[in-house]
């Protein structure tokens, strides 16, 4: 058992999904009237998240998060709660306005490398079978969330023991596509 906590999905360890699932609720952490969203797919790249703007579980060092393409996430229930965090953010948050969780993001810029694809947190789904986290992206900007510089390869020999493996940046799969996409609008 390691003392260094990653988010509590995955500090003990976690499951890599089911095949064949197809999807399920998200839920808010409001005690009545819960924002709902629901994913109807499987979801993609997730992954742990040390970014600044991510949201996370009180006292996690990351978050964790993944995408499914945006015709499948909709929402459900009390869409009247929802508010948009950063209007000029790339993605756009859509957060809880009573209990503040982020219920999915979103990229209205039909421009942006990643469009076409919403963000969320598996993590607030009682749904068994999402498929887990992969690797972590944006391990240094802990740091501007004020962990401890010193702690740092702890933190990324837990990461690796976890079998996360731990990027500054995305992955090369999403840096691949991000750099792919800029190539090509260069071309246009
Ligand atoms: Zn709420
Ligand atoms: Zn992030």
């Amino acid at each position: 058992m390691s003392n260094v906590l990653i988010h509590p999905s995955v500090d003990n360890g976690f499951s890599a999904g089911s095949e064949g699932f197809s999807g399920g609720t998200l839920h808010c952490k409001c005690a009545d009237n819960k924002v709902e969203v629901t994913v109807s797919s499987q979801c993609a790249h997730n992954h742990v998240c040390g970014c600044t703007k991510c949201w996370k579980p009180e006292g996690a060092l990351f978050s964790q998060i993944a995408v499914a393409p945006r015709e499948a996430v909709s929402v459900t229930a009390n869409a009247d709660k929802l508010e948009i965090v950063d209007e000029t953010a790339a993605i756009q948050r859509h957060a809880c306005r009573e209990c503040g969780t982020h219920m999915y993001g979103r990229i209205e810029n039909a421009d942006h490398p990643l469009y076409g694809f919403d963000f969320f947190h598996t993590e607030l789904s009682d749904d068994a079978g999402w498929a887990g986290p992969e690797f972590a992206a944006f391990v240094s900007s802990i740091i501007e969330s004020g962990a401890d510089p010193a702690n740092m390869d702890a933190v990324r020999s837990r990461l690796r023991e976890l079998g996360l493996e731990p990027y500054d940046c995305l992955s090369p799969p999403l840096m691949d596509a991000i750099a792919t996409h800029a190539a090509k609008q260069a071309q246009a």
